[in-house]
């Protein structure tokens, strides 16, 4: 008998959740009637119940089947830095392959989760990368060094947009391993929208539409240098005296928030803290908010779906069609200066830019795996035939184009007009 084919999908932080709430469950739905087997595996590389339980519950995703106690395990041996968590992530990524014997391991986004995807590739098991070819072409983000390692590992590459398809080509990939699909964040906007506009978060937070700013900041460059971070404290503290400024806080970030002393700066009349927030309330607020400042590509990408103008306070970002629609402005110094540019903004821009196509992007995501799980794909795309057109791999082998003819199991180019 034919063995299943057994995809296993590694997440490791909030907005994986919430960006492939759609795939998983159509991957956990199809499994009978085309008979692979799917397999959901959390790195646990977020712990905290309200940056990973709350998901699953909220967004009615099952639990993943195994996970990996990155996080926790880390913290308790007081060893949570890049190498430990990487050094960590290899072992357990090993164990699992031996536990689970997938025939394709599929990662989403830049985290540290996705560095192991080296370890799925070491094995010879065929790596599927959702959200590549995103550059932000500054060299000091650890995310950009992730990006590009998962992205060259990767047999199968889902790209947002035609843009990321472009660098990814430019950089050498080949083009059967690369299908833009549209940005799968429109599926769960257009799903929760409905629900998240009955919460009654704002009465709870004493607001009113379209009277407040909403923040978060997590990225490293903000939160881990003292005088970058009290910047964003001030500004914030400035922001607050002109409309209310509600933070919901990461663990992490309350932790340097405590350990530079600003913890006190943000109570402030102006400023509402909360802990990290579910889904529902969290889009409600960035629905109803007059402005958005934020380090996160995601919550980038929703403020330009729901109409909102945002402040990304970073110093560079690899979703610039948020900029380049008129939805965002990149700012990375003098957070309350840029906000009052962002005050100005027009709110007419194309809210369809993020997905061109039109439809569902974790549909064509799904459509496209099967198509590759069913005409086995996965058994031939790093073989020689896919290679062929390279003419580095010809020389490598030896080979003349003339020498070198063998007839694909499936039909490549009918992959790659997709
Ligand atoms: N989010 C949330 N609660 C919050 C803050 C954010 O549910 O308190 C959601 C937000 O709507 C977006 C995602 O979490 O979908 C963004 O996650 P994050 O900023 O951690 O990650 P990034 O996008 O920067 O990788």
């Amino acid at each position: 008998m034919k063995k299943q084919f057994r995809l296993v999908s590694l997440l490791g932080i909030r907005p994986d959740i919430i960006r492939m709430g759609k795939l998983l469950n159509l991957l956990e739905r199809g499994q009978a009637a085309n008979g692979y087997r799917h397999l959901y595996v959390h790195s646990g590389q977020h712990y905290d119940d309200s940056l990973e339980g709350i998901f699953h519950r909220e967004l009615g995703v099952r639990r993943p089947k195994f996970n990996m106690g990155t996080g926790r395990t880390l913290k308790k041996r007081a060893k949570t830095g890049h190498v430990y968590q990487a050094g960590y992530l290899f072992e357990k990524t090993a164990q699992m392959i031996e536990r689970l014997r997938p025939d394709a391991v599929l990662f989403l986004g830049d985290t540290n989760t996705v560095l192991s995807s080296i370890v799925v590739a070491k094995h010879n098991i065929p790596v599927i990368h959702v959200e590549g070819g995103g550059r932000s072409f500054d060299w000091r983000m650890p995310e950009e060094k992730n990006r590009i390692i998962i992205d060259h590992l990767s047999d199968v590459i889902y790209c947002y947009l035609d843009r990321y398809k472009q660098i990814l080509l430019a950089e050498g990939v080949a083009g059967h391993r690369v299908v833009s699909v549209g940005n799968i964040i429109v599926d769960a906007l257009e799903k929760f929208l409905p629900a998240a506009r009955q919460r009654p978060i704002l009465r709870s937070l004493g607001l009113q539409p379209g009277k407040y700013a909403l923040c978060t900041l997590h990225r490293e460059e903000n939160i881990e240098n003292r005088q970058i971070l009290e910047e964003k404290v001030n500004g914030l503290r400035q922001l607050s005296r002109q409309l209310p400024v509600v933070f919901p806080v990461m663990p992490r970030v309350r932790a340097r928030l405590r350990k530079y002393g600003f913890t006190d700066r943000l109570k402030s009349p102006g400023i509402i803290l909360t802990p990290p927030l579910g889904f529902l309330d969290f889009l409600k607020l960035e629905a109803e908010a007059k402005m958005i400042v934020t380090d996160s590509g995601t919550v980038q990408e929703e403020a330009l779906l729901l109409g909102v103008p945002c402040l990304v306070t970073r110093r560079s970002t690899e979703r610039p069609e948020t900029i380049a629609a008129g939805a965002s402005i990149l700012a990375e110094g003098d957070l309350f200066s840029n906000a009052q540019r962002v005050l100005q903004m027009e709110r007419h821009w194309d809210r369809t830019v993020l997905n061109p196509l039109g439809g569902s992007p974790s549909e064509r995501i799904y459509e496209d795996l099967l198509n590759r799980i069913r005409s086995g794909y996965f058994a031939e795309s790093r073989c020689l035939a896919m290679l062929q057109e390279n003419s580095f791999v010809r020389e490598a082998y030896g080979l003349t184009q003339r020498s070198f003819k063998r007839p694909l199991p499936f039909s490549e180019e009918a992959l790659c007009a997709r």
